[in-house]
């Protein structure tokens, strides 16, 4: 396993059984530190056996680290576990954290020239992220220029629907106001960037999209999102291969919705809701939120042989997390997703087609 993540795992459960509020963030604080690490952890060991100086990581987490490292485990992480009586709690957590990759694994995905499938200069555009019309810190216009700035041709707009209210969901008027603005983004960079006109509209408990078909057709792309029933083990094949059959859906987004250490996300089987989708032709994603990483290469594998199609995906709801797309093609290259099934890396005139071609 990677130490990194296996490092994090244990800080992870080491937080959550101190009982003051401000250890308990000191340790979360050094999990994220050492999960967005864009190096191996052992590569910071200097020869006189410490650690070098790593920001938002203080003397308690790296004596813990420094144990890992040390003898492949904590004591001291170990045997406050079996004395909080949490234990089971803890490996509950745990089972929730399987395929999920380091920020230095997902470089490492990048930079493995023996994986197949897309590279980051394959990549054109981004469709799945959220602005300042829903829950996101972005506005279009800093979506344009952070996309041009990475190299991308397009990034598609997705906002919650109006049907996720505790996501600040768009209502349909101020929908038709962001589609004014995209246009007039659009011309001013017609032939240089392309925004496109998306939503994340949210899958109800039969597997139908929370918008109406004529609504459905004002868009240009639809992503249609798990956003509830993700705690429970009640199989839910029927409510996913429903919502591949829905007509105007372009991508199923984050699958299994599942969370890092917190839920499993929706149980299905998988093989049959992939087939599913290659028979309607919806893409599948791969979003890179790193607490998300949902679907995780592990099970990306079954859906390419299913042979369906891909949407790899950031997820962001600011600028900065527009990276959290490497973590998504990291994943891509790790199940050997073939780059003519992405969907981002078509040009931006096949795409566009596609998505009409399938517009509700
Ligand atoms: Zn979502």
């Amino acid at each position: 396993m990677d130490m990194n993540s296996k490092i994090a795992a244990l800080l992870r459960d080491f937080a959550a059984i101190q009982k003051s509020k401000q250890s308990m963030w000191g340790y979360k604080r050094a999990a994220a530190a050492i999960l967005a690490l864009e190096e191996p952890i052992e590569s910071l060991l200097q020869p006189d056996g410490t650690l070098r100086k790593i920001p938002n990581i203080g003397p308690s987490s790296s004596r813990v680290i420094l144990e890992i490292l040390q003898t492949g485990t904590s004591p001291t992480v170990e045997s406050a576990i079996a004395g909080s009586g949490q234990k089971s709690d803890i490996d509950r957590r745990n089972d929730l954290r399987g395929h999920f990759l380091s920020r230095a694994q997902v470089l490492a995905a990048l930079r493995n020239k023996k994986l197949q499938g897309p590279t980051l200069a394959d990549y054109r555009g981004d469709l799945q992220m959220h602005s300042t019309w829903s829950d996101g810190t972005q506005t279009l216009e800093a979506i344009v220029e952070a996309g041009v700035e990475r190299g991308y041709e397009f990034c598609g707009v997705t906002d919650h629907s109006y049907g996720l209210p505790i996501a600040r969901g768009v209502s349909m008027h101020k929908l038709f106001e962001q589609h004014r603005a995209i246009d007039t983004l659009n011309a001013r960079y017609k032939g240089r960037f392309r925004l496109i006109k998306g939503i994340e509209a949210n899958i109800r408990a039969d597997g139908s999209v929370d918008m109406e078909p004529q609504e459905l057709r004002q868009l240009e792309l639809v992503v249609a999102a798990p956003h509830s029933a993700l705690r429970i083990t009640t199989d839910q094949t029927k409510r996913m291969v429903a919502t591949v059959k829905t007509r105007g859906v372009h991508i199923l987004g984050h699958p299994r919705g599942r969370k890092y250490g917190a839920r499993p996300g929706v149980t299905a089987d998988w093989d049959r809701v992939f087939e599913a989708a290659t028979k309607t032709g919806v893409a599948i994603e791969i979003d890179g939120d790193p607490s998300r990483q949902d679907l995780d290469y592990h099970v990306a594998k079954r859906a390419v042989e299913a042979g369906c199609l891909f949407a790899l995906d950031s997820d962001a709801h600011s600028t900065a997390e527009l990276r959290y797309a490497e973590t998504a093609i990291a994943h891509a290259r790790l199940a050997g997703v073939p780059k003519d099934r992405v969907i981002n890396c078509w040009p931006l005139e096949k795409l566009l087609a596609w998505l009409e071609s399938r517009r509700a």
